[in-house]
């Protein structure tokens, strides 16, 4: 794929979508990464039908552990595996915690701020984070990307699928595609590609009914079933 490929394809995306961001709702960065771990096989409006009520209560670390594990997996409920998510939360809970006495005096010029406005932080690093209990690279990345802006992308199901369709990658495994196309969306792309290529795949190019008649990136599509 060409630089003036890469440039109609995100061209044609942001007329799609011209403020590519997450759907998830969170005022604080505890908030977004609570959201963002309800989020796995969960779709970003029930996580927010359940944080519209929870975010009330939670706004940090503390305000988690300050519920009884019955009252905060009780909150969660209606997610999917939210017995799971709630003991996975409460325990990243507890470890930012940890992390922030540990650590406060080498934090990151981003990170000090998040530690000044919220008495916690978020570590600014993927090797940091998932240190964090069932946080995961993906996980990590959309921290990265959303909280502390990096350049990044996240690879979730609907990438892995939207970038083989258009050929951006050529891959088997989310993984293997999330090392690759990395390396393949050229640096000026890489802002707006991950929550694009999200939305792109969520609302047209999905996974059963693909809207492909009326698809605006019909010329760089390799899908073997259109
Ligand atoms: S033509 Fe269909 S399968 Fe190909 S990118 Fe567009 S919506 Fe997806």
């Amino acid at each position: 794929m060409t630089q003036k490929d890469y440039d109609e394809i995100f061209t044609k995306l942001l007329e799609l979508f011209p403020n590519p961001d997450t759907e998830l709702n969170f005022e604080t960065p505890f908030q977004l990464l609570v959201a963002v771990m309800l989020s796995a096989q969960t779709t970003d409006r029930q996580v927010n039908v359940v944080t519209d009520k929870l975010f009330l209560k939670v706004k940090n670390p503390n305000n988690v552990l300050n519920m009884t594990e019955e009252e905060f997996t009780k909150q969660v409920s209606s997610v999917n595996y939210y017995k799971m998510k709630a003991k996975h939360i409460r325990e990243t809970a507890k470890k930012l915690i940890e992390l922030a006495a540990e650590k406060n005096s080498k934090l990151t010029k981003n990170e000090k701020e998040c530690f000044d406005k919220y008495w916690y932080y978020l570590p600014e690093s993927i090797e940091w984070l998932t240190q964090l209990p069932w946080v995961g690279e993906k996980t990590a990345k959309v921290i990265l990307y959303v909280r502390y802006h990096h350049d990044i992308i996240a690879v979730d199901t609907h990438i892995h699928r939207v970038a083989n369709r258009l050929w951006i990658v050529k891959t088997k495994e989310p993984l293997e595609t999330s090392k690759e196309i990395e390396k393949a969306v050229p640096k000026k792309w890489k802002r707006i590609a991950h929550h694009s290529l999200i939305l792109f795949g969520r609302y047209y190019c999905t996974a059963k009914k693909p809207q492909c008649e009326n698809c605006v990136l019909k010329d760089f599509c390799r899908n073997p079933q259109i």
